[in-house]
């Protein structure tokens, strides 16, 4: 196998391994880390009855090829993927599915890819090493996944950022509850200024000299890269089963998920149309119709795990597919307002039994707005990416019944809770990271 290098989604000449494409997070350019290489993995690359990790560990293999972490890639996976993603069956057409992301330590997607970034980062620790800080934004999940799958590591020292008072307070919970190596910031902002907070970190000298800095957004490629595993095998099950590629509907704010199942499908994968799934935050289907990028401020939705405005992974969309036409023959958008949202969730109780969470109603209603012979013709696979008890404020009067909460989100549910309120600019990051305990690495 060849030596695999990542190249920045700006510079093309500026390129890294993989241990140090995640390390450094953001390549110095600013730009996002993308493979050089789509090495080809079809479905007879795959045993038949493969487990996640099984799957994971062939997929990852020529992207880790020729890098020190190489050799612990199957244990790994083995760490990371210690937890189901099912392919359930909806309703009785037999075409319609739900692929379940919702069953690791803190129930949503997030969960895969920060157990393989933090099985990565803390293998790339040397003994002598700096002490790592990890800033993560968060507009809800990614921080509590990140939280869960950092804390108590040795060495390494959390910093979660999320926009005061627009996580829900079930979200909140699980952003605050972890003490030790890991502290959250609420920001008087949005999630938008939180993740240009954790940029400008990273682009800022005095604080690339004060620690070692790396980020556990979706603009590691440590954490995008593992979540095309389990695009691979829900797209193989599907495969298996009916001998028809899988369609996915990817409810979809930042894109990391999104691009994870397109890289899936250039790896060769079994994938056939992919539709991203919007809520009120409306830059990417509006670049679809339109041809002009117009990020924006991001709005306040029930989906607020993708109220993105400016979503970094486009950057990763548009180097994958440079022309607008290559785009819109890969993928199609809709915006769903929250009044849809509420609407297909008591539909979705009704129609099937589901408590769906907000996120994943997105999905279930661009789903019901297919045209008719587009929705007969796929394998459609609506991308559940959030347990519905994260969101049972929401949830719960709206199919009028309590939500079962999972004995993982239970158990956070019961620590106490610990936060810092800052405001949205650099310094006040830093004054607060510096006074804390962060620094100390208690
Ligand atoms: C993060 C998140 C999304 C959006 O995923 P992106 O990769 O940012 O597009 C959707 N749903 C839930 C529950 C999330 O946590």
């Amino acid at each position: 196998m060849s030596v695999m290098r990542f190249r920045s989604t700006r510079d093309a000449q500026l390129t890294a391994g993989f241990g140090e494409a995640l390390t450094q997070g953001l390549a110095p350019d600013g730009g996002l880390y993308v493979p050089t290489e789509w090495p080809s993995l079809g479905t007879g690359s795959f045993g038949a009855r493969e487990s996640l990790a099984g799957v994971g560990a062939k997929l990852l293999a020529p992207f880790l090829a020729g890098d020190p972490l190489a050799p612990s890639l199957p244990q790994m996976t083995a760490e990371a993927f210690d937890f189901p993603a099912p392919v359930v069956a909806l309703g009785r057409t037999g075409r319609l599915a739900v692929l379940e992301l919702f069953h690791g330590p803190t129930a949503a997607f997030k969960d895969f890819g920060a157990r393989f970034l933090a099985a990565c980062l803390c293998r790339l620790r040397g003994p002598q090493s700096r002490p790592l800080t990890i800033l993560v934004a968060t507009s809800g999940d990614t921080g509590g996944a990140v939280a869960a799958a950092f804390h108590g590591r040795p060495g390494i020292e959390v910093a979660v950022l999320f926009p005061k008072g627009l996580v829900s307070p079930t979200q909140e919970r699980q952003l605050t509850c972890w003490g030790g190596n890991v502290r959250s910031f609420s920001v008087r902002g949005t999630f938008d200024d939180c993740q240009r907070l954790v940029k400008q970190a990273f682009l800022d000298r005095r604080w690339q000299e004060e620690r070692a800095l790396s980020s556990a957004n979706s603009i590691n490629l440590g954490r995008l890269l593992p979540q095309a595993v389990y695009y691979a095998a829900a797209s193989l099950a599907v495969f298996r089963c009916h001998g028809e590629p899988a369609s996915f509907i990817v409810p979809s704010g930042n894109l990391g998920n999104a691009v994870a199942c397109l890289w899936a499908r250039r790896l060769g994968l079994p994938i056939a149309q992919v539709v991203l799934a919007h809520n009120a935050n409306r830059a990417v289907p509006d670049f679809l119709e339109t041809g002009d990028w117009r990020p924006r401020p991001s709005v306040a939705t029930l989906a607020s795990a993708m109220d993105v405005g400016d979503p970094s992974n486009m950057e990763r969309l548009r180097s994958l597919h440079p022309q607008l036409s290559e785009i819109r023959a890969a993928v199609s958008a809709c915006v769903v307002d929250d009044e849809a949202i509420r609407a297909r969730i008591r539909a979705g109780y009704e129609e099937f039994g589901q408590a769906w969470c907000p996120h994943t109603a997105t999905a279930a209603e661009a789903y019901a707005r297919l045209p008719a012979e587009r929705r007969d013709s796929g394998r459609w696979v609506l991308v559940s990416t959030a347990h519905p008890a994260k969101f049972r404020e929401i949830v719960e009067p709206l199919i009028g019944r309590e939500v079962a909460v999972p004995e993982s989100l239970a158990r956070l549910f019961a620590r106490p809770t610990e936060c810092t309120e800052i405001d949205a600019d650099l310094a006040s990051l830093r004054d607060a990271l510096r006074d804390g305990r962060v620094l100390e690495g208690r």
